[in-house]
């Protein structure tokens, strides 16, 4: 035998056990996690607007998301919010607690932006007087159109009792994530929220799922106005990877440049204390939803 076969024979070939896909998302994959009731949250770099009808890929982007999502989650699980988020994977992947998605995203707005800018034919940029939370049914043949409470309490979508947990949270989630990001230097104009349902001994209980990252939250440098956020992408404003950089540069979660390739997670990444801290809290009411419906 000669040296290469022994070499050959000795080498061992790791592959990846195939894994079970279980939804493919626009801008994430889900995959049948390593124990049961967890999944594989995969990031991906594509990206979609105006429900489907823009399409793009931003380079990178899944590895900010990744890093953005999980800082973020992290944070909020610290001031006891229930997360589905249970540790990151790689650069692209986290696992998560596998939930039963409440059909509804979760809008809450600091800011005049967006559809609401439009709809109200208001100044993108106007403070609103208080925080306030829309809702829209999940739906992408609809185009995930606005509703209310009344609307989701008569389709089932979910009980009193669970809306009341997904105000509450999304309230506490808006305070804690405006005082972060205004720590920064960024203002959090409005942001998505998603809830799922965990069954857990014999209790179901309302946790935050999806992601929090700039392509589901707006987010606008204080001084200059700066879109830092997908809004970049939606509009063509051009330097779209440089602004998810900069969010998760500020964050101090900006991965190594080139770790992808290895799978490298850089570990130094560690929050200065003053951002570990519960930053300035506002003051946010609660407000009736909006009765009309999403613009897409
Ligand atoms: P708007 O209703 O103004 O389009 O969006 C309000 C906020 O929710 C924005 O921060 C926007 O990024 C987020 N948002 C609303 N719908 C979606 C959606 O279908 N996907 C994502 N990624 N974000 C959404």
């Amino acid at each position: 035998m000669n040296n290469k076969d022994t070499n050959s024979k000795k080498r061992k070939i790791y592959t990846m056990a195939p894994r079970k896909p279980i939804y493919e998302g626009k801008a994430k994959q889900l995959f049948e996690g390593p124990e049961p009731g967890t999944l594989i949250q995969h990031f991906k770099d594509d990206a979609t607007a105006f429900n489907n009808a823009k399409k793009g890929t931003i380079s990178g982007k899944g590895v900010l998301n990744n890093r953005i999502s999980e800082f973020l989650m992290l944070r909020l699980h610290d001031m006891g919010i229930p997360t589905h988020f249970i540790r990151s994977l790689n650069m692209r992947e986290q696992l998560v607690k596998a939930v039963q998605i409440v059909p509804l995203e979760v809008i809450v707005r600091n800011y005049v932006a967006g559809s609401f800018a439009k709809r109200f034919n208001v100044q993108e940029g106007k403070a609103l007087g208080h925080p306030m939370i829309e809702y829209c049914y999940k739906n992408d043949a609809l185009g995930d159109p606005f509703v209310t409470e009344e609307h989701i309490f008569a389709f089932n979508w979910c009980t009193p009792q669970e809306m009341d947990e997904i105000r509450m949270y999304a309230f506490r989630i808006n305070d804690f994530l405006s005082g972060l990001f205004a720590g920064i230097g960024i203002r959090l104009v409005d942001f998505k929220l998603e809830f799922g349902r965990l069954y857990e001994n014999e209790r179901e209980m309302i946790i935050l799922a999806d992601e929090i990252s700039p392509d589901n939250c707006r987010l606008w440098d204080i001084k200059t106005g700066k879109k830092l956020d997908k809004d970049r992408f939606r509009q063509d404003l051009g330097q779209i990877e440089d602004a998810y950089r900069e969010v998760a540069r500020r964050l101090g979660v900006m991965p190594n440049e080139g770790a992808e390739s290895s799978y490298v997670i850089e570990v130094n990444a560690k929050v200065p204390e003053k951002r570990k801290s519960s930053p300035a809290k506002t003051k946010s009411k609660s407000s009736k939803p909006s009765k009309t419906k999403k613009k897409k």
